[in-house]
């Protein structure tokens, strides 16, 4: 495929220029394209313009903060987004996650840790449409997902998730029923293998029942979650 040919574009928002420069100097020599942008409404506009592949975005920025940009470059068209925030704080990190941020790196990191985060999201979303696998799921009794257009429709409705609630989605969807742990969602969704950030795949559960309801994702306490199982007796598939 030629996207194996060509960088991916990844855009970097932030207004700390040391910061700035170090991450783009680190993923450039990582083979990637790199634009960086220092403020909020010019991260928007080079969204627009570029169709990156990946965003980095500082979550403390002038203008419109980080959350609010989140909140635009989702609207216009799924990207993922792997947050940086200077705060340990439960509470922003939730906002994050509900308005689309995919994943987040609280600083200091490393720029391995980053280059790690960054590889970890871009196969995520190159590989949610897997081949052999069905492109049409049903979940529960009215959800409906269509993997190839990455639309999803409940009781006919559509739902606009972001890219990594609806790999969540799918990954649960594909295995109706059963019972898969915070870890092998990590492993299998995330691509990480470290078995860090329980809380991430909790907030993004949350952030699916609050848009598909409670009923879609069960939790099976101690152990982990599972889809619901499609509800399908008497009605044709
Ligand atoms: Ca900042």
């Amino acid at each position: 495929m030629s996207s194996d040919l060509s960088p991916r574009t990844i855009l970097v928002i932030e207004d700390e220029t040391t910061i700035a420069q170090a991450v783009a100097a680190r993923l450039r020599s990582e083979g990637f394209a790199v634009e960086v942008a220092t403020d909020g409404p010019g991260g928007v506009e080079a969204c627009a313009r570029l169709a990156p592949d990946l965003v980095v975005l500082d979550l403390m920025l002038p203008g419109i903060d980080g959350l609010e940009v989140c909140r635009l470059i989702q609207r216009d068209r799924p990207v993922p987004v792997l947050m940086l925030t200077a705060r340990d704080s439960e509470d922003d990190l939730v906002v994050g996650l509900a308005v689309g941020a995919d994943d987040y790196l609280t600083k200091p990191f490393s720029s391995r840790e980053l280059v790690a985060r960054v590889r970890a999201l871009l196969r995520r979303s190159e590989r949610t449409a897997v081949a052999g696998a069905p492109d049409l799921l049903g979940i529960g009794p009215d959800l409906r997902v269509d993997v190839a257009a990455r639309r999803v429709t409940r009781a006919g409705a559509e739902v606009h998730l972001t890219p990594t609630e609806f790999d969540l989605l799918v990954f649960l969807g594909r295995r109706p029923g059963q019972v898969l742990t915070r870890e092998q969602l990590l492993a299998q969704v995330w691509g990480y293998r470290d078995g860090s950030g329980a809380r991430t795949v909790d907030s993004h559960v949350r952030a699916l029942r609050h848009k598909l309801g409670s009923d879609v994702v069960r939790t099976v306490h101690g152990v982990g979650y599972a889809a619901a199982e499609r509800a399908t007796a008497g009605s044709a598939a």
